[in-house]
């Protein structure tokens, strides 16, 4: 029974109908496709309407999480509880100069597409990570060689108070795939970024070849979250479950890919247990093999 239905009317106030939903399968917004109902689902538009609901969640005792747009996220069987805040509707971009100011909504993508139309480089090692500008501070999202902490300036959040603050770069303590983002439970709604004047062609020959490098590695014709694990201290996830013979092992619909062994996708209607039981698997296993633990990259929330 979904216990926040009086307070979905609560919301009725702040928010037009189209942009509150009732039990929504969470599956229609994650990239791993699975994941039960959420008990209401919020889609604000504007910075403002995000700290009403935020105070609203805390008047009321209402939990909340932040998503954006699910592609680091394996959200169980059983759905979130209270309210799940998506932001994809914030998505507007300002450009000044050398900094451009993105929505958390804005897809990495389109942040990369604007950067490079203004021959402003540093973003590119972002343009296939198919996350967004909030969960890619939020995590810390990088790769080849690159990552959010080196060309992010500041970040507007809201506490769990509804207080709105600007954090710069240290305040922001980056780290491997956190940030005090996650780790204080902030809500940012816009970021700032510090980027390089380059060149037009140079910049999207560089996206060009680290795309065509993430098509040829990565399993992306199957729904997944990316690397499932992160990199464990001197070692490569990847490379240990490969050398642990785990390749292609499966549990239900879920297998840990043979094109690229961080990775486990949803081969097949997968549901949320199928891929978390196939995670303990491959921890155990590394576990006894190799004696490393591995920690998932992947947010794991809700319920059973
Ligand atoms: C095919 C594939 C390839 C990938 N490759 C990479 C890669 O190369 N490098 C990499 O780092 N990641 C990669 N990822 C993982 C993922 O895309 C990144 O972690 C991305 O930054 C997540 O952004 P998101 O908007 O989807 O966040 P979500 O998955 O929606 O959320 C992730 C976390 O951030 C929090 N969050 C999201 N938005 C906000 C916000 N506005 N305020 C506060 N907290 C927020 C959520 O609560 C959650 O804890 C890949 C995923 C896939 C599916």
């Amino acid at each position: 029974m979904n216990l926040y239905i009086e307070f979905s009317k609560i919301l009725g106030n702040i928010f037009e109908a189209d942009k509150i939903y009732i039990d929504e399968p969470m599956k229609n917004h994650t990239s791993f496709k699975v994941g039960g109902p959420a008990d209401i689902l919020v889609t604000p538009e504007t910075s403002e309407d995000v700290v009403k609901l935020v105070k609203a969640c805390r008047d009321h005792d209402v939990p909340y999480i932040i998503i954006g747009n699910g592609s680091n996220l394996l959200i169980k069987d059983g759905g979130v509880r209270g309210v799940v805040v998506k932001l994809s509707r914030m998505d507007k971009i300002k450009i000044d100069g050398d900094r451009i100011t993105a929505e958390s909504g804005v897809k990495l993508s389109d942040l990369c597409s604007a950067a490079m139309a203004e021959e402003l480089a540093g973003l590119e090692f972002a343009c296939g990570i198919p996350g967004s500008v909030g969960g890619a501070a939020a995590m810390n999202a990088g790769a080849y060689n690159g990552e959010v902490s080196n060309v992010i300036e500041s970040a507007l959040c809201i506490d769990n108070e509804g207080n709105v603050r600007t954090l710069g770069r240290d305040d922001l303590a980056m780290g491997y795939r956190t940030s005090a983002i996650l780790k204080q439970r902030y809500t940012v709604v816009e970021v700032t970024f510090k980027l390089q004047k380059g060149e037009k062609d140079k910049i999207g020959s560089r996206i060009e070849d680290l795309n065509k490098r993430r098509s040829e590695r990565q399993p992306l014709e199957f729904p997944s979250a990316g690397s499932t694990f992160k990199r464990p201290e001197g070692h490569f996830a990847a490379k240990l479950i490969e050398d642990t013979g785990l390749k292609g092992l499966s549990v239900g619909g879920a297998e840990v890919s043979v094109k690229h062994s961080g990775f486990i996708i949803n081969k097949k209607e997968a549901s949320a247990k199928d891929i978390l039981d196939l995670i303990a698997l491959v921890q155990k296993q590394v576990k006894e093999a190799y004696g490393v633990e591995l920690h998932t990259e992947v947010r794991i929330i809700g319920e059973d």
